[in-house]
């Protein structure tokens, strides 16, 4: 079989892949790109965070997102809502500590993700939709890859650099046994469409995502991510012990679930009550088991990009964000391998991308634990640390000169207590 041959091969084409391949394509690099499925397909995680901007724009891709946001409604968004009860707190993204973009959109992904898959195309791109792949070899300086076309004719495909942006099909972590367990315990999200039917809500800004708290169980959250539309993303995620409770049965058909998430939402008065006159439209799903890690990131002639690497938690909706933040980490170290040049793959590629992904995973535990939402509802909250979480949420998990990502975990700690007591926080952020 004659072997291909191209300077970097992407596998997947969602928001690692295609902004990848946007920024390889602007330094005049041949891209190829190999997708599984077919334009536009289902995603979930609809939720943008305004660091996202910074990388869109980096890759050329903002402006296309921009161009057709009203055309495909997405919601322009400001910060985020949190709800527990009675208790209500927000979030304003504009009035954050960090510099940059602060609002962005709330998106349909399939949309969202086949505009930036288009522009990439655009750019140059060889994007092969239908295109499996099934084998890799990365044991030659340049990777070999099998691949199985749209009516299952095998070739073979050699690149100079490979980039893993598969996502949840997680390529390379199968393939090369790289998979490490995730430290967070299994969640399930089960997850809809809906038909809002918010008219007018005081108590409900479209502007923002919200975040609701189980009233009876606090490690129990919904997301609630309107569209422009008058529609929105819904969604809860909980431990497999918590929807058992609820009688969950391991039926993951649409009715079955969709009974049971509405069985559950009959205990949220204060969520009941703005979404009084939704209607559930669209067929529920269930993902279970999402939070995965990796061994390492990188090798001499590979890279793992976005949720091929590590994925967290969806509740602080980083995944995107660390998607487009791997690309722009890989793309120059690519570049030096293509010019002969060493790379340090964990000092210039691992630890700065992980980086933000501790400040998010210490965010993520403290959400759990209850100790972060004791922050979030506090009504001793000063300004300054205000303006630090709101970064915190915006996406700025790798401004080094945020104070509270600086031992994050412990640093969140004292800020709950702070904020429990009604104390003063200063001194202890200046120290
Ligand atoms: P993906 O977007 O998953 O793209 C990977 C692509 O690779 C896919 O198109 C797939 O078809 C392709 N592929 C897979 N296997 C192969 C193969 N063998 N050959 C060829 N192609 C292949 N993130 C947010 O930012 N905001 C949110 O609000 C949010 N909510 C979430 C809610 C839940 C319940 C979950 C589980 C996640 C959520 N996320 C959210 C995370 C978000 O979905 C991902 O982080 C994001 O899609 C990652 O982008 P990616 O480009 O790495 O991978």
């Amino acid at each position: 079989m004659m072997i291909q041959q191209t300077d970097i091969v992407i596998i997947g084409a969602g928001p690692a892949g295609a902004s990848a391949a946007a920024l390889l394509r602007k330094k005049g690099h041949q891209v190829v790109i190999l997708e599984k499925q077919h334009f536009p397909r289902f995603s979930i995680g609809e939720s943008l965070l305004p660091q996202s901007m910074v990388f869109l724009e980096e890759a050329g891709l903002l402006d296309t997102v921009r161009e057709h946001a009203d055309r495909l409604n997405f919601q322009y968004k400001n910060g985020a809502s949190f709800l527990r009860g009675q208790q209500r707190s927000f979030y304003d993204f504009r009035e954050k500590f960090s510099e940059g973009p602060g609002t962005t959109w709330q998106v349909r992904r399939a949309a969202f993700d086949h505009l930036l898959a288009n522009q990439a195309e655009k750019y140059g791109a060889d994007i092969r939709y239908g295109h499996d792949v099934i084998a890799v070899d990365v044991a030659s300086e340049h990777p070999i890859l099998t691949v199985a076309d749209e009516v299952g004719l095998e070739y073979q495909i050699q690149a100079k650099f490979l980039l893993d942006a598969s996502g949840f099909g997680r390529v390379l972590p199968k393939k090369l046994d790289l998979e490490s367990p995730s430290d967070f315990p299994i969640r399930r999200a089960i997850f809809t469409h809906i038909e809002d039917g918010i008219l007018d809500d005081p108590n409900f800004d479209r502007e923002k995502i919200l975040i609701s708290v189980h009233e009876k169980d606090r490690r129990a959250w919904y997301w609630l991510i309107p569209f422009a539309d008058g529609r929105s993303s819904f969604g809860i995620v909980a431990e497999q012990d918590f929807f058992d409770a609820y009688g969950y049965t391991g039926d993951d058909s649409a009715e079955v679930l969709e009974a049971l998430f509405k069985k559950i939402l009959q205990d949220e008065p204060a969520l009941s009550q703005v979404l009084s006159r939704a209607t559930f439209d669209t067929p529920v799903r269930t993902l279970v088991g999402y939070s995965a890690n990796v061994k390492h990131l990188a090798e001499r002639n590979y890279a793992l990009l976005g949720n091929a690497g590590e994925f967290l938690d969806p509740v602080f909706s980083s995944g995107v964000t660390i998607a487009l933040k791997s690309s722009s980490l890989v793309v120059p170290l690519v570049e030096h391998v293509l010019q002969g040049q060493s790379v340090d793959w964990m000092q210039e590629y691992e630890r700065p991308l992980r980086q933000g992904i501790q400040v998010f995973r210490a965010y993520v535990e403290a959400w759990y634990s209850g100790e972060f939402q004791d922050v979030v509802f506090s009504t001793n909250q000063q300004v300054q640390i205000r303006e630090m979480i709101s970064s915190l949420l915006a996406g700025y998990a790798w401004d080094v000169n945020n104070p509270i990502h600086k031992n994050a975990k412990r640093r969140l700690s004292v800020i709950a207590e702070y904020c429990r007591e009604g104390l003063n926080i200063a001194p202890v952020l200046e120290s």
